[in-house]
């Protein structure tokens, strides 16, 4: 099997069982590689770390797939790992109120660039590392074993796709074709979505908690929902009994689902507006209109994809929050996130004080937020911790 020998003094992440090899850290390949080969990763000095996958584009050169020596990447291997990751999850998953759920997160379940999403019958599938890429049909299989569906898809059309050499991908992988709209139930609320055209795999699982916080705080308020894609917040306030929701999306088809999903959960007309616009906008308008709000959920998409991109994405988020700041009434909260990885729970927290200062607010934070339960940071892989988000109550 070929061998990758790291330089001298780069093994203490891999003693640590994290699963990423740096194209720096490698001083050499023996043997014949390709995309997605297997290579054993071996110290300088030539102890084993790991049984890793070759990705020859991607500054990441490889990903670890087993840290026990001996343990072979075969079929056996894939239904093991997948068995696990889906085992996890057991008390997630059948549940009266509960149809979808991420059953496997990546290098935080040791399948380093899959994911793999439920929802109700169908499950979506994720390729973004090239090591599994001659996996996909193994994999598939195992799925069709493990779990009951009618249908698997593939959502592999993600920009990180790139970076390892693949081209975008997306259609069906086995079964039925899913529908136009599929429906999901969480916490008693229904909400409809996209497999095919959606964000992501069609929904946002990851703020499945954040939901259901979200209800229990809602109570005889008056709600904007901002960034609120197909409704997600905008539902969980109305079943909490917020007065009214205003939702704010620049995507006129996302909220056209999230008209439906108001309306599938019982909410009427008056109890909800949906406004098409670009939010940055949209608050500096409400405030010369002397609007104001009893919470505002800001949950923008990543503003920063690189570290590099991460003053740019701090000034916005730091906008946001200080427009958004100016509507809140005393006594109000403000629920904000931050799903860019590259932006940290301190730097959020301190970007979200400055903003408020500015505005000429003062608060406290009440709840700390982060990703559902599914989508677990692995112990060796704080890279799998992207969401966070805070609840502040204004003075
Ligand atoms: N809160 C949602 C997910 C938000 S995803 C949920 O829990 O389901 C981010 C959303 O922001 C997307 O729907 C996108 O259309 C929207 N968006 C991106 N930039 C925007 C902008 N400048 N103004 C308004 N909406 C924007």
């Amino acid at each position: 099997m070929p061998t990758l020998f790291l330089k001298k003094g780069k093994e203490s992440s891999l003693l640590r069982r994290h699963p990423w090899i740096f194209s720096g850290a490698i001083a050499k390949v023996e043997g014949e590689v390709s995309a997605g080969s297997v290579v054993i990763v071996r110290s300088f000095a030539g102890q084993y770390l790991g049984t890793a996958a070759f990705s020859p584009s991607s500054q990441i050169r490889a990903r670890v797939l087993s840290f026990k020596e001996g343990e072979k990447i075969d079929e056996a291997f894939f239904g093991r790992a997948l068995r696990r990751s889906i085992a996890r999850r057991s008390h997630l998953l059948n549940l009266p109120t509960r149809s979808a759920c991420r059953l496997v997160y990546g290098e935080s379940d040791g399948l380093p660039g899959l994911i793999v999403d439920r929802y109700g019958e169908y499950l979506v599938c994720q390729f973004s590392f090239v090591g599994l890429e001659s996996w996909r049909d193994i994999i598939v299989e195992h799925l069709r074993g493990l779990v009951q569906c009618s249908g698997i898809y593939e959502r592999s059309d993600l920009s990180a796709r790139k970076r390892e050499g693949l081209e975008s991908r997306q259609g069906s992988l086995w079964g039925q074709e899913p529908p136009e709209l599929v429906e999901i139930n969480e916490d008693e609320r229904v909400y409809k979505l996209s497999i095919a055209q959606g964000h992501k795999t069609g929904y946002y699982l990851d703020q499945y908690d954040n939901r259901s916080l979200l209800r229990k705080l809602s109570r005889n308020l008056e709600v904007l929902n901002c960034f609120a894609y197909t409704g997600g917040f905008g539902v969980a306030a109305l079943q909490g009994g917020a007065k009214h929701v205003t939702n704010v999306d620049s995507s006129a088809p996302a909220l056209h689902i999230a008209e439906q999903n108001l309306l599938a959960n019982g909410f009427t007309h008056d109890r909800f507006s949906n406004v098409t616009a670009n939010v940055f906008d949209l608050l500096r308008q409400y405030r010369e209109q002397e609007k104001s709000f009893d919470l505002i959920i800001l949950d923008p998409p990543k503003f920063a994809e690189t570290k590099a991109q991460f003053k740019r994405a701090a000034r916005a988020y730091k906008d946001i929050t200080l427009q958004a700041s100016h509507l809140i009434r005393p006594g109000g909260m403000l629920m904000t996130y931050s799903c860019s990885g590259a932006i940290d729970l301190s730097l959020f927290q301190k970007i979200t004080a400055d903003g408020l200062l500015d505005a000429g607010r003062s608060g406290q934070i009440v709840h700390y937020l982060h990703q559902a339960e599914d989508h677990p940071i692995g112990l060796a892989f704080p890279e799998g911790l992207y969401l966070k988000g805070l609840v502040c109550r204004l003075d």
